[in-house]
């Protein structure tokens, strides 16, 4: 007999979030902002991925690399990283089981960026966008006229719906409705309900994960990418936060820099990341920035009346090297990794509990 599990167990072994945990464990965790330091970088995953992807464009930072480069491949290998689901190749797909992939990349030094939205056979769509951003006078290519303009300048198209990604969509396929034609036949359908463990109500919290890397070079100029398969099972042709520059993705070479992962909707309603970087130009330390970006969206909300809240998580760094991040919700940690000449570690910033509150 098929074993039972409920669909928030489902989520939970399908997306290995555990074992996240228990690398998490094991690192110092800073409390508080490090004192300033540059070069540093920092990176959304914690991960073991994520320090890898650190420790990589360390080295390009500390032998006196760019920025750009560093970010750059510092996010392809997360990209390329087939266990991750959230990012690049082995990202979960959209409802119809196609992962589409969003990327920005902005170079503070030359106050350019680029992006692509919905590209797919496209491991790294972060190299993408930095093409369009070097190689033409645009800032965003969607779609497939991007997947070929990729092809044009040589990436190469791959398929990138792995088989654990492709079983995860199934399996939510078949239990998104008992009001469709997924699943086991008709005279089977009760037995379909009891192997989900489950009624008919799906309450998981939608799995997201995206990357942000910003970076700034030993020359003090700054760069970011933020990449990401964006919302799983979202509606085909759904853009969300990550491409767009001043939402997901903002660098300012004399101020710092910011992004963004979680409900990408709010994000760009929000101009989330210009919104921080703005706030750091008005001297607000980037751990202030990232607590505003989620007090203005909380009180946006809050104003309407809504018991809805959006568990976005927000990064953001200034030109002395200092960091800051906040996250809407305290389902999970408001965390980020941090390299400098300190070395790795892991950076906690603040959880902002306005779920529990309203609850009171
Ligand atoms: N921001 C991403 C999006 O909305 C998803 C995420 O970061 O989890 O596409």
């Amino acid at each position: 007999m098929a074993k039972k599990i409920s669909r928030r167990n489902f989520f939970n072994q399908s997306f290995g979030f555990g074992a996240g945990a228990l690398f998490f464990n094991k690192l110092p965790v800073f409390k508080a902002s490090p004192s300033g330091r540059t070069p540093m970088m920092i990176v959304a995953h914690t991960n073991e991925t994520g320090k890898k992807a650190s420790e990589t464009g360390w080295k390009i930072l500390a032998d006196g690399g760019s920025a750009l480069d560093a970010v750059e491949k510092t996010a392809n290998i997360i990209e390329l990283d087939a266990e991750g689901m959230s990012v690049g190749y082995g990202g979960l797909p959209n409802e119809d089981g196609v992962v589409q992939l969003d990327a920005s990349i902005m170079d503070g030094k030359t106050y350019s960026a680029g992006s692509v939205a919905c590209i797919e056979n496209i491991k790294t769509p972060c190299s993408v966008a930095r093409v369009v951003m070097e190689r033409t006078d645009h800032v965003m290519l969607v779609g497939k006229d991007a997947l070929e303009f990729a092809k044009t300048w040589g990436f190469e198209e791959n398929n990138l719906l792995t088989e654990k990604a492709r079983k995860i969509w199934v399996q939510w396929r078949e239990r998104v409705s008992d009001r469709d034609d997924w699943g086991p036949p008709e005279h089977l359908k009760k037995k379909k309900n009891e192997e989900a463990g489950s009624n008919n109500d799906f309450d998981f919290d939608r799995p997201a994960g995206t990357t942000n890397v910003l970076a700034i070079d030993k020359n003090g100029d700054i760069a970011g990418v933020t990449t990401t398969s964006g919302l799983a099972f979202k509606i085909p042709g759904r853009v969300g936060d990550s491409p767009i520059i001043g939402a997901g993705l903002y660098v300012d070479n004399e101020i710092g820099a910011a992004a963004a992962t979680g409900r990408g909707e709010d994000v760009i309603k929000s101009c989330a990341s210009y919104y921080m970087v703005m706030r750091m130009k008005e001297d607000r330390t980037p751990q202030q920035a990232c607590d505003d970006a989620v007090n203005m969206i909380a009180a946006k909300y809050k104003a309407i009346n809504s018991d809805f809240l959006p568990g976005e998580t927000f990064r953001a760094i200034n030109k002395k090297g200092e960091c800051g991040c906040a996250r809407m919700r305290s389902d999970q940690k408001a965390v980020m990794s941090l390299i400098n000449e300190g070395g790795y570690q892991l950076y906690e910033g603040k959880l902002h509990f306005y779920r529990e509150r309203r609850r009171r």
